[in-house]
């Protein structure tokens, strides 16, 4: 066992960290506020390299480890909080269900304009009546000829507002079972973009709306029965959503680290005194054991996609720490911790939409106890019938 990075990953990180740290740093701040995709910043981050890291050489990617893409979404949170989004929309996002099973013809559509930081992908399927409940979305796709006929809703979805791409889980069929997804194209008649919405955060997305969509049939990319499949490559995305939560908690928890060696009040600096050094021990606790669980589970990925377990595992460590402590981040610092003129507000309102994004905490907590009791625990509630 061993917890040390490998020599190129060392050498990778800082090769990371020294881009981020001339060409993000400066406007860091003012990026964290700008709703608008920075497409500027995307061509740079993929001109130097750091989009489809995990992506084969075939489909335009670099071929590397989970564990590469993990570092390099780091070191950018670490510098640019904003700018790991990028990142994790060319790592870990829908792109990544869609590398892992699109058709020769769909990557070679779409992967070279995704993965040069020029086009957007994103996910639907959350949808007004199926939320933690994935499983019930509505959406309905019907064959028709060469075309499936889209009718349903999506909300909530990341870069909705900016997509060019839209992956879609439908309903070909009744239960699980007829779950599948398919490429929908932003121009497709019968797709509508609806109006921005905000997140606390100042992040947008948008609703979708489907209705008599039709798209080609080649389009889809997984068929009734492919839910299972779109959930373990789901899990890539929850590694990019735990590396940039904890990420970006270490990024307040360094902002405040700084302020409370600098900041003196009643003729001390604010690191002497011993309530707010608890705050710092315990702050470092939380991240350094999320950071070992979500290294565990990204070095732990079998061929590209991590297990389930430590996923979960990960996920919720992450979360929880990179919240927890970004919002005490922003307690030691005060009236300037809760000011925009930091950015640890926005650390903390962006960790706790991650305590929400991609499966709940609770959710997670669900999925944990499963793993601990190795049966399954039905959220659903009792027919008539079971309830007798
Ligand atoms: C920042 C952000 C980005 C997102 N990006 C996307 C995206 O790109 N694509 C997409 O499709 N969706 C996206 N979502 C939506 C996200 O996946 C859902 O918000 C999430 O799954 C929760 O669903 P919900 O909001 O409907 O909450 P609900 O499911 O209604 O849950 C409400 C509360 O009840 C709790 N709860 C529900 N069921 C249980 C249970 N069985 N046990 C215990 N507690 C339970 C939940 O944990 C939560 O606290 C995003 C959300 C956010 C906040």
């Amino acid at each position: 066992m061993d917890f040390a990075f490998t020599e190129e990953q060392r050498l990778f990180a800082e090769s990371v960290r020294r881009f981020a740290t001339d060409k993000l740093q400066p406007g860091a701040l003012k990026r964290a506020h700008d709703p608008e995709f920075d497409w500027a910043t995307a061509q740079m981050i993929a001109d130097q390299g750091l989009l489809g890291i995990t992506l084969k050489a075939e489909d335009g990617g670099i071929g590397g480890t989970l564990m590469d893409a993990v570092i390099a979404i780091e070191q950018v949170a670490l510098v640019c909080p904003k700018s790991a989004d990028i990142v994790q929309a060319g790592n870990f996002g829908p792109i990544r269900t869609f590398a892992e099973y699109g058709t020769p013809q769909q990557k070679e559509k779409w992967l070279p304009d995704l993965l040069s930081g020029k086009m957007l992908i994103s996910l639907g399927m959350s949808e007004p009546d199926a939320g933690s409940a994935a499983t019930e979305l509505r959406t309905s796709a019907r064959e028709d000829g060469d075309h499936y006929v889209l009718n349903g809703q999506k909300v909530f979805g990341t870069h909705s507002r900016d997509a060019s791409i839209y992956l879609i889980y439908v309903r070909f069929g009744p239960g699980l079972d007829g779950i599948g997804s398919i490429i929908v194209e932003r121009n497709t008649p019968g797709f509508t973009v609806g109006e921005p919405s905000s997140f606390m955060s100042g992040e947008e997305w948008c609703p979708l709306f489907m209705e008599e969509c039709r798209v080609p049939k080649e389009n889809l990319l997984l068929g009734p029965g492919g839910f299972k499949r779109q959930i373990s490559a789901f899990n890539a995305e929850r590694i990019g959503n735990s590396s940039r939560s904890l990420a970006i908690g270490r990024h307040a928890f360094n902002l405040a680290r700084q302020y409370a060696l600098e900041r003196t009040q009643f003729g001390r600096t604010l690191c002497e005194f011993q309530g707010l050094q608890w705050k710092f021990a315990d702050m470092a606790l939380k991240l350094e054991s999320a950071q070992l669980l979500l290294y565990k589970a990204a070095a732990g990925a079998d061929e590209g996609l991590p297990s389930a377990q430590d996923t979960t595992m990960a996920k919720l460590a992450c979360n929880l720490a990179g919240f927890e402590v970004a919002s005490e981040a922003v307690q030691v610092m005060g009236g300037m911790g809760y000011s925009r003129e930091t950015l640890a507000e926005y650390c903390m309102l962006r960790t706790k939409g991650w305590m929400i994004a991609g499966g709940t905490v609770e959710m997670m907590k669900n999925r944990l106890a499963e793993f601990v009791f190795d049966r399954r625990f039905s959220q659903r509630a009792p027919s008539v019938k079971e309830r007798g």
